[in-house]
């Protein structure tokens, strides 16, 4: 029997984790069924008085907020990696094994405006957002102990974000994490192989098959994986094979802010809500490596399923056994292509 990719239950290669994951398209359990979802989600005020990141207000302890007007980053008063703290690694019978850590962790407020996230915000703001992604990487990684820059957004309650206020955060640190220490391996193998990067020739792929693809620009393209997990889930690649935020030309910082814009917009217009995820950027590490096998990008992992309510959750076989998604990544990519690219209340 010849494999159907819209029938058969199948497995597919996540080349950048180099982990497989579960497909089952014969369970027509469809992410979206048309419905539209009037939620209470809107009708946040320009400025809470009560809000840790609006301007001039105070934060933990005697910290305070400036009265900033674009965008603004600190060092989270409550930060989960320090600067000054052991960095002794301990290996106990080969049984406890454990190391130090040092890092630092920063909060970016996106705008002084509680009320904005950055599909609703003028693309003028986006870019300065994008100039703040690459000014923070940029001296976070100048530090001698800083080997990986983890640039994010929490975005959503169910994602179990604490503020509304739109905001990122940065954690700094030593160690390259779990996640991209294995897209670094995968990276590596393929370079060896194949001396271009994964990225551009998955990219070029996509780009002359379009089944997948979901919006591009002159600089960036977003696509649902073939691997992906999360029924919404996109990951954007640069066009250029770069590796860093300074990489970047001003044309592409522009072309960044705009390509973030335009998939966060078509996110919302899903289910006609603020649409909840948790997205990052992988640039290269700066631990002082050139990283010619390293490709920039950002992934997005929305966690809603069916309606502006309905998670997915990632328990059962999935905690114990492996990734499972239902409807495949042709399907979401068909159904974010077809969204519009102007967001529902600005219509
Ligand atoms: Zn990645």
């Amino acid at each position: 029997m010849k494999l159907d990719f819209t029938k058969h239950p199948h497995r597919r290669l996540n080349l950048l984790t180099g982990e497989w994951v579960q497909v089952s398209p014969q369970r027509t359990q469809r992410p979206w069924q048309g419905q539209e979802e009037e939620t209470s989600g809107d009708g946040k005020p320009e400025y809470d008085p009560k809000c840790y990141l609006c301007p001039g207000n105070d934060r933990a302890g005697d910290a305070s907020n400036p009265e900033y007007t674009s965008t603004f980053s600190f060092v989270n008063d409550f930060s989960a990696l320090l600067p000054d703290t052991s960095n002794e690694e301990i290996n106990d019978n080969d049984l406890l094994i454990s190391k130090g850590e040092r890092g630092m962790c920063k909060v970016i407020c996106f705008s002084p405006r509680h009320d904005l996230t950055l599909p609703e915000m003028e693309i003028s703001q986006v870019e300065d957002v994008v100039d703040l992604w690459v000014k923070e990487y940029r001296e976070l990684g100048a530090k001698p102990f800083i080997n990986y820059v983890q640039i994010f957004e929490n975005k959503g309650e169910v994602m179990g974000c604490s503020n509304p206020h739109p905001h990122g955060q940065i954690w700094a640190q030593e160690t390259i994490p779990e996640e991209p220490a294995k897209e670094l391996k995968q990276f590596k193998n393929y370079y060896e192989k194949h001396t271009h990067t994964l990225l551009s020739n998955y990219l070029k792929l996509e780009l002359e098959r379009k089944e997948r693809l979901v919006v591009e620009n002159d600089h960036f393209a977003v696509v649902v994986p073939f691997w992906a997990f999360w029924p919404f889930e996109t990951l954007v690649i640069s066009k250029r094979p770069f590796a860093r935020f300074t990489d970047m030309s001003e044309e592409e910082k522009k072309g960044l802010a705009d390509i973030v814009q335009k998939i966060t917009i078509k996110y919302d217009n899903v289910f006609k809500v603020s649409f909840p995820y948790s997205a990052g950027f992988h640039p290269a590490p700066t631990d002082g490596e050139e990283h010619p096998e390293w490709h920039f990008h950002m992934h997005f992992y929305p966690p809603l399923l069916r309606s502006a309510t309905i998670k997915k959750f990632r328990v059962g076989y999935e905690m114990l056994a492996n990734s499972q998604r239902d409807v495949t990544a042709e399907y979401s990519a068909g159904l974010l292509r077809e969204l519009s690219e102007v967001h529902y209340k600005h219509k």
